[in-house]
């Protein structure tokens, strides 16, 4: 069964109130916590299916946070953001965001951001690749030749859209909009990075192995 538990953290009694009711009310099981320092202990204690995240909390800013968990943890982070401008940092690369919803906001709005992340991230699949890979889309992992690769949240991304139909060339652009929540062309040359470190990790398995190629101009693929 889907795991429902949703950690809502914000400390506005009435947005928290709202959301609490809406979640519950959609079959959800919300957790609520007021502070940075709560979510730090909840999310210690409980495996949640998702966050919703405050950005200005008593006990500090939801970004830093959300940057913190991101160390070791792919739970899908929707932000609550008070001001237009702060949501080109939300989705940005050093955050690590899912999504974000602007107050005010309809309790509406924040269930369909939510329910539409759920079913990304649930249909797990574990699928074998032929070239020595495993895909663990529920727990965002990937395994090749074995060994588990240690990835960044955009460097499983981009394998795993590469490995879903090996041979086939994806250009930077066609990345982008798979791997980013907004995808935005001045990040392009952030793909080229993230590629070359995949591969490092690759040829740290398979030193003599070619399995990330480079298509000049065009993109990048996996060997079929
Ligand atoms: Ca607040």
């Amino acid at each position: 069964m889907m795991n429902k538990k949703i950690l809502v953290v914000e400390d506005e009694r009435s947005i928290a109130d709202t959301l609490i009711y809406t979640l519950e009310k959609e079959g959800f099981d919300p957790t609520r916590v007021p502070t940075i320092s709560g979510a730090r202990e909840a999310i210690g204690s409980s495996e949640f299916a998702a966050i919703i995240l405050d950005v200005g909390l008593p006990d500090g800013n939801g970004f830093e946070f959300c940057k913190e968990l991101r160390r070791n943890s792919n739970t899908p982070v929707i932000f609550l953001t008070a001001r237009n401008d702060e949501i080109d940092k939300v989705v940005g690369l050093e955050i690590g965001g899912d999504d974000y919803v602007t107050k005010p906001f309809s309790p509406r709005e924040v269930t369909a951001r939510l329910n539409a992340i759920l079913r990304r991230v649930s249909a797990p699949r574990k699928s074998s690749l032929g070239a020595g890979f495993q895909v663990d889309t529920e727990k965002r992992r990937i395994t090749f030749n074995d060994v588990s690769l240690k990835l960044s949240r955009y460097e499983y991304g981009i394998l795993e859209l590469l490995l879903n139909r090996p041979g086939q060339v994806y250009s930077r652009q066609q990345i982008m909009e798979h791997v980013w929540e907004t995808p935005d062309m001045s990040l392009e040359r952030t793909v080229d990075t993230h590629v070359k470190t995949i591969r490092s990790k690759l040829k740290d398995i398979e030193p003599k192995d070619e399995i990330l190629i480079t298509h000049r101009g065009i993109g990048y693929s996996v060997k079929d």
